[in-house]
């Protein structure tokens, strides 16, 4: 580590204490970033393909222009009336099936879900979540107890159940969306029989730390028949999977069929600036709102509106759904490629649009999950100017989710550089 890094970690260390956490073994001090490129401090260029957060790209000039000149002008919260928030919700409705056509601003994923939950259990009067079993939701208390991620090893609250990622390469089946919904009923039945009722089915609707689980779509429909049979809600949290990134469609729920009684936004909103929502029904509003009102002091302010409509903006006008549909095929059909020439090790290669996972496997054969050689390529990469991390129960899966403008030359450099660092 050179003396300005060390520096740093330093620095932090002293004001951050245990709740400091950072990334690779020399941790990267960066200084600037603009499209799919970050710049560290000592002059050298990364190709991000870790960070979905700056979705249309690092400081995307429309957007910096928009936030820039909304802050020159108003900036307050939204017991007021002013236009530009009003723009906003219209556009962003626009982009959801009918009968979605209410939206609550928050400034974060975890505000997003946790809203959720309280609107859902108000709505229902139940309390019971069901989830997948290595999912993450958030950071609140209320979220964190449906964040299994969070709490490896230790047991569920009694009010939440975990079922099996939908995961057909380690759990092969011809009937993927019958054994998801097959195992959230039996979650039904477990809180039906302890009095506790379900509220909610809550899924990440990409699976991002389950695994990255896409295909075969469509999965979920069965499953969220099971779940408003017995009084419940689904509530597809679109924090990863919205704003265009699976290449389908805006939402991430489209390419399942289904449409959800609340979604919820959050990272890719505002291309970095903080900003989430709850997207939900007149009905289910009202419920929640005769128990209890709702402020969000910075949600929705005018600032927000002006990057959450500048990014709205980017992606119809640069075409990039239909661009993560084209990169993360060709990309895919690369890893692919890779794999059959040579490299066993990548037992599997999925996912859709620009949200893809590499498993790495110790045996093609039993498919035992390789931590160690993700681990690896992950500081490997770092070497080569490649940013990249892990998703997973096993932490052996790549995940890919770069910027959405992320070209076909750059994934080419991407494989390239995965190619290198396998064969070493
Ligand atoms: N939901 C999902 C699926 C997430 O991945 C995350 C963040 N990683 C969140 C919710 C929480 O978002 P935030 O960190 O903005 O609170």
């Amino acid at each position: 580590m050179d003396a300005d890094t060390a520096r740093l970690v330093e620095r932090r260390q002293r004001t951050f204490g245990p709740t400091s956490v950072l990334f690779y073994e020399t941790p990267m001090h960066v200084v600037s970033a603009s499209g799919v490129w970050m710049t560290t401090a000592d002059g050298q260029r990364y190709l991000d393909v870790y960070n979905n957060v700056p979705s249309v790209g690092h400081c995307h000039p429309r957007v910096v222009e928009a936030i820039a000149r909304q802050a020159g002008q108003l900036n307050t919260h939204t017991r007021y009336l002013y236009d530009i928030i009003h723009t906003y919700a219209e556009r962003l409705l626009e982009t959801f099936p009918a009968g979605l056509d209410k939206v609550t601003f928050t400034c974060t994923g975890s505000e997003s879900n946790d809203l959720a939950m309280r609107v859902a259990t108000a709505a229902t009067g139940k309390r019971g979540f069901i989830v997948t079993d290595n999912a993450y939701h958030g950071n609140t208390a209320a979220v964190t107890d449906v964040s299994p991620s969070s709490m490896p090893g230790k047991p569920l609250p009694p009010h939440v159940r975990a079922v099996r990622a939908p995961d057909v390469y380690h759990a092969p089946t011809d009937d993927l969306a019958g054994r998801f919904a097959a195992e959230v009923q039996d979650a039904i039945d477990s809180l039906e029989a302890d009095g506790i009722g379900v509220a909610g089915l809550l899924v990440d609707t990409i699976f991002s730390s389950d695994g990255i689980y896409a295909d075969p779509a469509p999965f979920l429909g069965p499953a969220v028949a099971a779940v408003h049979a017995a009084g419940g809600l689904f509530i597809a949290d679109e924090v990863q999977p919205g704003f265009g990134r699976t290449g389908d469609a805006m939402w991430g729920f489209m390419r399942h069929q289904v449409t959800p009684d609340i979604v919820t936004l959050g990272k890719p909103m505002g291309n970095g600036f903080p900003m989430g929502g709850v997207v939900s029904r007149t009905d289910l509003l009202e419920a929640f709102t005769k128990s209890v009102g709702y402020f969000n002091t910075f949600g929705g302010n005018p600032v927000a509106a002006a990057a959450g409509l500048a990014v709205l903006n980017v992606i119809q006008d640069e075409g990039l759904v239909a661009h993560a549909a084209d990169a993360g095929q060709y990309l895919r059909e690369r890893l692919r490629a890779l794999a059959g020439n040579g490299h066993p090790e990548i037992g599997d290669v999925r996912g859709a649009g620009l949200y893809v996972g590499v498993e790495f496997v110790r045996d093609p054969l039993t498919r035992e999950p390789d931590p160690d050689l993700a681990r690896r390529a992950i500081n490997g990469l770092h070497k080569k100017r490649v940013l990249i991390g892990a998703a997973g129960r096993h932490g052996n899966v790549l995940k890919i989710r770069p910027p959405l403008v992320f070209s076909r030359e750059n994934a080419d450099q991407l494989v390239q550089s995965l190619e290198e660092v396998l064969s070493i």
